[in-house]
This record gives structure tokens, sequence and C-alpha cells, in this order.
């Protein structure tokens, strides 16, 4: 799937714009990934219009390719839908948990009381489930491998009476998470008791938990619940498994909430708060959408807490030293592989690096760690002004770096080489090198 997506995408590489047919094939491409994710069908059928209707009619920006375009396009649109995560401020609150039997509440209890803690609140766990044989053992259990608070009573028969006095009993938590019983079925009965539970210990928000296998079943549910209670987030769990997920969005849509935590496995650290990049990385079965603008944002970030000062454009300004040269290695290396990180890069992909030699941009990694260790062997001087190195210091160089003369003489190549190309950029209008550099 995700492969044939990405082919559909690797065609537009070249072009600057796209025709019906490329948007027609990506947009099937992408309906075929969803609706296999369990995403109900008339969301899929919504976001396929927006997403044609906004790849035909929009313009790309300057320097931007057609792929580039409607991958940004396809990744807002993708964002539009699933939303963003449930606000949950780290503050004392109760969380009341609701979700048919097997989806995993407890295991989801002791997991956010987990995940709380590690913020530096104090949860506790109140166990109101008293339908299920051993559902207070199971959570008491739980909560002792997350060190945190517990609260229920294996002996008592009535949920909203185990509610009440649980919040009383843990009043020194500052975040209650209130587990409840699920039956197989939506009851009448259980949708009473939840409802009860619910008046009882007044929570700040209710969250749905639901299996990642959910499907279309997930909308009567939502349904129910925020009828009943009000559902203000969702926690999917079991995306360990096989199943994406998709359904759960349905479950979003149907109460107008968003999606809190994903669980992913059977222990109490396996819940990560919603992110939505890597949910719609993984609904459309194409791991590099969002990672790749995500590694380079975090390099860019890392560069920038790194070196307040650097900015990539002095470099079309004065000199480019070696130490221009290191940092901008420093910053691809967090990035990963060069060829995919210059498809990200807007503009670059027409642009300047087109214009380097293909040699410039043979930086394999393993070239560019012994780049790297030659450049950390060799003095500030010798990084301002590269043209001081000969034969005596690339031998002292070479041997402090543990490497070789010939690396040593690549290196200092290879800066020549990509300082002679930014000297003819820095010929050009500053309009071009605006447009060349920038979004
Ligand atoms: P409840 O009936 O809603 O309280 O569900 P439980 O918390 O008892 O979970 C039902 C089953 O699903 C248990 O066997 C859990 O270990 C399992 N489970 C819960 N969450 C996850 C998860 O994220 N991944 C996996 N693999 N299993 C889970
Ligand atoms: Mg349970």
């Amino acid at each position: 799937l995700g492969t044939s997506l990405r082919s559909s995408l690797d065609k537009l590489q070249g072009k600057t714009r796209l025709d019906e047919d490329d948007v027609e094939e990506i947009v099937k491409e992408i309906q075929r990934s969803l609706l296999s994710a369990d995403v109900d069908v008339s969301l899929v059928m919504e976001l396929s219009d927006s997403i044609e209707t906004r790849a035909l009619e929009e313009e790309p920006p300057g320097g931007t390719t057609a792929r580039d375009h409607v991958l940004k396009i396809v990744y807002e649109e993708m964002v539009a839908l699933v939303g963003d995560s449930t606000a949950l401020p780290l503050e004392p609150q109760t969380i009341l948990l609701a979700g048919l039997q097997g989806s995993g509440k407890t295991t989801s209890a002791a997991k956010m009381a987990w995940w709380f803690s590690t913020k530096g609140l104090r949860p506790a766990v109140i166990q109101t489930d008293t339908f299920r044989p051993g559902a207070y053992d199971q959570a008491k259990q739980m909560c002792e491998r997350a060190e945190v608070d517990f609260y229920g009573d294996p002996d008592a028969d009535d949920p909203v009476e185990i509610a009440r006095e649980g919040m009383e009993a843990t009043a020194d938590a500052d975040v209650r998470i209130v587990d409840t019983a699920g039956r197989h079925a939506l009851e009448d009965d259980l949708i009473a008791e939840i409802e009860e539970i619910e008046r009882a210990v007044d929570p700040d928000r209710s969250l749905l938990v639901l299996d990642a296998a959910i499907g279309q079943g997930a909308k009567d549910q939502a349904r129910q619940f925020e009828a009943s209670i009000g559902i203000d987030g969702v926690m999917i769990t079991k995306l360990d498994g096989t199943a994406k997920g998709g359904g759960a969005l349905t479950a979003v849509n149907e109460t107008g909430s968003s999606i809190a935590f994903l669980g992913s496995g059977e222990t109490v650290q396996d819940i990560e708060r919603f992110e939505p990049s890597g949910f719609i990385s993984r609904l459309l079965g194409m791991g590099d959408l969002k990672q790749l603008s995500e590694r380079v944002e975090r390099a860019m970030q890392e560069a920038q807490e790194e070196d307040d000062d650097w900015d990539p454009e002095d470099m079309l300004q004065g000199e480019f030293t070696l130490k221009d040269m290191k940092k901008q290695m420093d910053a691809m290396n967090r990035m990963g592989p060069l060829d995919q990180v210059m498809d990200m890069i807007p503009g670059m992909g027409g642009g300047m690096m087109d214009q380097l030699p293909d040699d410039a941009m043979d930086v394999t990694q393993d070239r560019m760690r012994k780049f790297e260790r030659i450049m950390d062997s060799m003095t500030e001087g010798e990084l301002e002004n590269p043209r001081v190195v000969g034969q005596e210091r690339t031998r002292r160089i070479a041997r402090g770096s543990g490497t070789d003369e010939e690396t040593v003489r690549q290196l200092l190549e290879q800066h020549s080489m990509m300082e002679r190309t930014i000297q003819q950029f820095q010929g050009m209008g500053e309009g071009d090198m605006q447009r060349m550099m920038k979004k």
C-alpha cells in the first residue's frame, strides 16, 4: 500500500504542475490505504474531495515541486481529519474511563496513571468493576507494577458506592482515574450505571477506550457514550497488533472529540500521547511522510540550539569556511540519508543542490563520519582558513583523526568544490537567492 502511494508520488518527481490524472491516481491510493485501515467511507470521501480540489486549484508556491506540494496538501488534510490530541493539562483532575469489555480500560487506567506519574503528578486508580471476576486483582496488580495508588473493594457490589468511597480514599492523589465495568454489548443497565458513576465522581474528562480493531462498530458505541456521559477524548488500544485504528476516527467524529492516548502493549509503560503525524503515517502505510519533515525540523532545531548564530544564509554572504561545512554536515547527519533530505527542503530539488557536481553529493554516512572526525582534529585556524593545510598538517590531521591523508585531501577538495558553487550563487541577485533559500 505504502509503496504504491509512494510510487505514485515518485512519478511526480521533476514535475512542476499536477494534471487531473496525477491527482486521481494519488487520491485513489490514499483511499485504498485509509479504507483498509478501517477509516469510515464517508470520512474517506470527504478527505479525498478536499485533497483533489486543493491539489488542482492551489498553485504550488514558487520553488515547490508538484510532489512536495501534493504531499503538503495530503498531510494538512490528514491532520485536519485526525485532529490534535486531546488537551490534558498537567494538573489535578478526575478522568472517567468508558468502553466495552475487553477494550482495554483496566490496562489503560494503570497506563495513564503511570503516564501522569512520569509527569510528576500523583495518580490513583479507582476500580469500580464489580461485574467481572478478577477485575479487582487485575487492576491492583497493574497499579502495583505502575507504582501508583489504587482503590478498590473486592467485597462490595455497588459500583457507585465504590466510586464515591474511592474519591474520598484517594484524597491525596492529584489525578484520579476511574475504571468502570464493560459488557459485551451496550446494555441499558451498563449505561445507567456509568451515568450514576459519572454523577458520583464528577469527572473533568471522560475518555472512551477503543480497541484498534473496532472498525465501524465504533459509531454506535461512541454515540451511546456521548449521549450518556459525554466523551472528551479517545484512547486507542492494541496498536501493537495489525489493526491501524482508523475506526477510532469514526468515534472522534461522532463525539466531536479527539484522540488522547495510544496503547501499544500489555505493560504499563506501553502508552503514548497521541500525536497526529505518527498516526497519519500509520494510516497511510507510509512511514516517511511526516518522519522526514520531522527529521528536518528536529535537525533545524538542534542546529539552532547548538549554534544560535548560524544561519544557512550566512554562507551565502561571506566566506564559506570549513566550519560552515561542518555545521552543514552536522545538520544533515541528524536528518538522515541525504537524497531523502534534499527532497524535503523546499526549493532545493530544482535549486542549488542540483547544481552541485555529483561528486559533492556523494556524502555517504560513513564518509561523513570520517569527515567529522577529521574536522574535530583540526585547529580553529585551519577550520577558518583551510588553505593553510599543507602536506605536513595533512599528515598530522590524518594521524590525529585515525583516518588517512587521502581522506583529508578529499575533505579539502569537497570543501573547495562547495565553496566555488556558493561563490557562484553569491553573484546572483537578492531576489533569486530568496526564492531559492525560502519556501
Ligand atoms: P477491559 O475489559 O476494558 O478492562 O480490558 P482489559 O484492560 O482487561 O484488557 C483486555 C485485554 O487486552 C487484556 O488481556 C489486556 O492485556 C489486553 N490489552 C489491553 N491493552 C492492550 C494493548 O495496548 N496491547 C495489547 N497487546 N493488549 C492489550
Ligand atoms: Mg476492566
